[in-house]
């Protein structure tokens, strides 16, 4: 069945062939780790994701490079403020490799309880500085870069066409509207290759214009390269990507081997939070742990997910995330049940509802609608072992998990309880102890909205996850 893929360069969808034979190569700019990875970077990486197991499910190999940012990214994208690794390593008084360790270890973990499959290839910047100079190297002879007091600069004047992804009106851009106007740079929106380190700066190399390091665009023109080649198939982000990051990319790319190196570009929405932007300076980012707190596992954060195609924007609220995980506990039920039910279904509807989920992820990643038929056999009244392996083959995309369905419905008998909820139950039973009925229920209602159902019983109260 033919696979349709969004292309952000051509801006539609395009049926999907590798460059070369069977194999599909995929970039994928990876995490900037400097703090926790957040719900709405992790949103990016269930996309991901999906899209590696859709093209496994569809027969290609892969191979799929990820880079870690561990150096270079400045708080801006657009050459600003300080290096995001190095700021963080003064505020938590650690070296900045220390910090790159530590992010780095906890967001495969994160990736982990995702049951996000792993790129072949995961790629430091740290660990790519001399592919990255002769990169910088090349753009200088080829006269697409030159030097400043800063640094080196990438000269876009020097392109046919400038941006090509996105339809960012240079104009709105000139520089100077925010910021001060850095008078060495040949046009306004030049962005740094590579910047010349102050004495303070901790992660500096050697390199022809003194002791410097690489600007973020860099890296993954450089990392790409090297292990896909000047052109692969696919290259994926963030929306935030297109402006400026993936644009520069390309710029940098063109200027070396004169190509566009990916194919296709696909870009993921960003997950909001209620109705506005999701963001650490904001202080409205939520992690997987404080997630679990209130009683959603990582993987009702995946399902929450396939709740919007990767191309619309998502919101979250914690109700609505409470319901996701409600919704896994009774996908996880309804397998069980047909683990153990004994009729007989026709060939022919269990191919029909193969046939619909291959055409639904097939159709750009439509993880919604490939829900929907999930749904169907989950719900379906006659209990067969034939829908309990039929949902075993959807999980090979929706990677939730399914066939540990009887661990976590007994791990949910045995949950363990968020300290806001024993709180809340401590006041409970004191209320109840002064016969405070009114209050007991309404702490039974508070602790109900929280996703918790409070019983009472001769032994006291129990609880359990509604
Ligand atoms: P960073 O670590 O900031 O470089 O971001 C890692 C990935 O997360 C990038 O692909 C970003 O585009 C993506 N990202 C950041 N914030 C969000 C969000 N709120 N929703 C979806 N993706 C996001
Ligand atoms: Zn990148």
């Amino acid at each position: 069945m033919e696979l349709k893929l969004y292309n952000t360069l051509t801006k539609q969808k395009e049926e999907f062939k590798p460059l070369q034979g069977n194999e599909v190569r995929i970039y994928t700019c990876g995490p900037t780790v400097y703090s926790f990875a957040h719900i709405g970077n992790f949103r990016a990486y269930v996309f991901m994701d999906t899209l590696r197991r859709v093209l496994k499910y569809n027969s290609y190999d892969l191979k799929h490079v990820m880079n870690i940012t561990d150096v270079g990214h400045l708080e801006s994208d657009a050459d600003e403020g300080e290096d995001k690794m190095e700021k963080a390593a003064k505020k938590e008084n650690k070296n900045p490799y220390e910090i790159a360790a530590y992010y780095t270890d906890i967001f495969f973990r994160d990736m982990g309880r995702l049951n996000i499959d792993k790129p072949e290839i995961i790629a430091k910047a740290t660990e790519h500085i001399a592919e990255m100079l002769e990169f910088v190297k090349k753009l200088i002879e080829n006269d697409y870069a030159y030097e400043t007091s800063k640094g080196i600069y990438f000269d876009i004047s020097k392109l046919d066409k400038y941006p090509i992804l996105s339809n960012r009106k240079l104009d709105d851009q000139i520089a100077g509207a925010r910021v001060d106007v850095d008078t060495e740079k040949r046009n306004p929106y030049d962005f740094a290759l590579w910047i010349k380190a102050p004495e303070a700066h901790i992660m500096k190399w050697e390199s022809p214009w003194g002791l410097s390091y690489p600007g973020w665009h860099i890296e993954c023109s450089a990392m790409g390269r090297k292990y896909l080649g000047d052109e692969f198939d696919i290259h994926t982000g963030g929306v935030d990507h297109i402006p400026t990051h993936h644009e520069n990319e390309i710029a940098q790319s063109k200027g070396c081997t004169n190509k566009v190196p990916a194919k296709r570009w696909m870009h993921v929405e960003f997950l909001q939070v209620d109705g506005g932007k999701m963001s650490k300076s904001l202080g409205n980012t939520y992690t997987l742990d404080q997630l679990q707190e209130k009683g959603i596992e990582p993987l009702a954060y995946k399902l929450f997910c396939y709740t919007a195609h990767y191309r619309t924007k998502l919101n979250f609220t914690f109700e609505v995330a409470l319901s996701t995980q409600k919704a896994l506990n009774r996908l996880r039920e309804g397998y069980l049940k047909h683990i153990e039910g004994t009729e007989k279904v026709e060939e022919s509807i269990i191919e029909s509802y193969k046939s619909r989920f291959l055409e639904a992820v097939n159709d750009d990643l439509n993880m919604p609608l490939a829900m929907g038929i999930v749904w169907e056999v989950v719900r379906n009244e006659m209990k067969s072992k034939q829908f309990a392996e039929l949902l075993l083959e959807f999980d090979k995309i929706l990677g939730l998990e399914i066939e540990n369905s009887k661990k976590y419905v007994q791990e949910k008998e045995t949950i363990k309880i968020p300290e806001e909820i024993k709180l809340l139950l401590e006041e409970r039973k004191i209320a109840r102890e002064n016969k405070d009925w009114s209050k007991s229920d309404e702490l039974r209602d508070l602790i109900n909205q929280k996703g918790y159902i409070v019983k009472d019983t001769k032994e006291g109260q129990t609880i359990e996850i509604s």
